[in-house]
């Protein structure tokens, strides 16, 4: 895992009615969420990044930047995205690798809820980008919690001893793969490309993997079953078609729509479904920002989503400390 788990859950620590564990958590940690974390821990705000995988994002997925300044040598988006993250834990930031699933902003300590904990801060800043899924695999909602699931490590261990499937092609179809080896007897990975997208430790992991059988360029066509999930039919990459026996599949495949359903109708959205902000990137709900790729109101590029989140970094600063003007710290010392 890239990034550290942290030690202690948020949830456990006795938190006390108004207080709360983070100035700011950042869900999203692709360019905007960690450009955000760059400028509020350089701030001196306790900063949490929450992110559910490396190469999960639009800039974790591309191959090659060319065109984000400074950047002169060929570099990966995965590899900007490290060096991006590793400039914001040098100023304090934290980054915890879990999917959030949930949120409630309306209070004055917002609560964030992942598979691995819950998370509360006195500002949240949203920066999940727009990598969500549109189209829905047939059979695929109406067999959800009746063995479609979208988190192994919730779960996993319903699946002891029996075969599973896992879509996707990225870090975090990957780890969960991996998280049902403990428990499935064989797990089938689908990944619709060729190649895997993740690091080359990760995709070893996975083919060493001797309860893993990895179907690459193959996409599930239908999942199927009367009142449960009893097999996936999928296409692969000569069309010819196989059909696996399964009691549960993994969905983490990936789209092109704004990725808020975590939100789940809090916040003002567009027709599009685009988080709607002020000027300083502040949603509906005071205290609740959004930049980068999720608002789509912009030209989709790193330098975009970076600059925003240090703008609503900036203003979350200025508003927990109360001053009317942004303010940018240009001294050397660390705050
Ligand atoms: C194939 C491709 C090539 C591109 N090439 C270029 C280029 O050459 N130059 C350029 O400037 N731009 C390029 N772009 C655009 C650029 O990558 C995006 O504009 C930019 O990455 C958006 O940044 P973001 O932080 O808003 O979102 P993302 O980069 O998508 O990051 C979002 C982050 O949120 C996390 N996340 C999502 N949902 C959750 C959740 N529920 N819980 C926890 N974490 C979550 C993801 O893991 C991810 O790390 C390209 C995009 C694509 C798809």
């Amino acid at each position: 895992m890239e990034e550290n788990q942290l030690e202690k859950n948020s949830n456990t620590n006795g938190n006390q009615k108004g207080s709360s564990d983070y100035d700011v958590v950042i869900i999203g940690g692709g360019p905007a969420g960690s450009s955000a974390a760059i400028y509020a821990s350089r701030s001196g705000l306790k900063t949490l990044v929450v992110d559910k995988g490396l190469t999960s994002g639009a800039l974790g997925i591309t191959s090659k930047i060319v065109n984000y300044p400074g950047i002169t040598d060929e570099i990966s988006g995965a590899e900007l995205v490290e060096k991006m993250r590793t400039q914001a834990k040098s100023f304090g930031a934290e980054y915890i690798s879990d999917k959030v699933i949930g949120v409630d902003l309306q209070s004055d300590v917002k609560s964030v809820f992942g598979n691995g904990g819950v998370y509360t801060s006195r500002s949240v800043i949203i920066s999940t980008g727009s990598m969500g899924r549109g189209s829905r695999i047939k059979g695929e909602d109406r067999l959800l919690g009746h063995g479609v699931s979208y988190c192994a490590t919730c779960d996993a261990a319903f699946y002891r001893d029996k075969y599973v499937a896992v879509a996707g092609n990225n870090d975090e179809a990957i780890e969960e793969a991996l998280f049902l080896t403990k428990f499935a007897k064989q797990v089938y990975f689908l990944s619709q490309t060729e190649h895997l997208i993740a690091s080359e430790e990760l995709i070893n992991e996975l083919q060493k993997n001797q309860k893993v059988v990895l179907y690459s360029g193959s996409k599930i066509k239908e999942i199927i079953g009367q009142n449960r999930v009893e097999a996936v039919e999928a296409v692969r990459k000569d069309q010819s078609e196989v059909l696996l026996n399964v009691s549960g599949v993994f969905v983490y495949l990936q789209g092109g729509r704004p990725v808020t359903d975590f939100t789940q109708g809090q916040l003002e959205v567009s027709q599009g479904g685009c988080l709607i902000v002020d000027a300083s990137y502040q949603t509906n709900i005071p205290g609740v920002y959004a930049v980068g790729d999720v608002l789509c109101t912009h030209v989709k590029q790193v330098i975009v989503s970076a600059a925003e989140g240090a703008i609503a970094a900036m203003a979350v600063e200025k508003e927990l400390n109360g001053r009317s003007r942004m303010m940018v710290d240009w001294s050397e010392k660390k705050q």
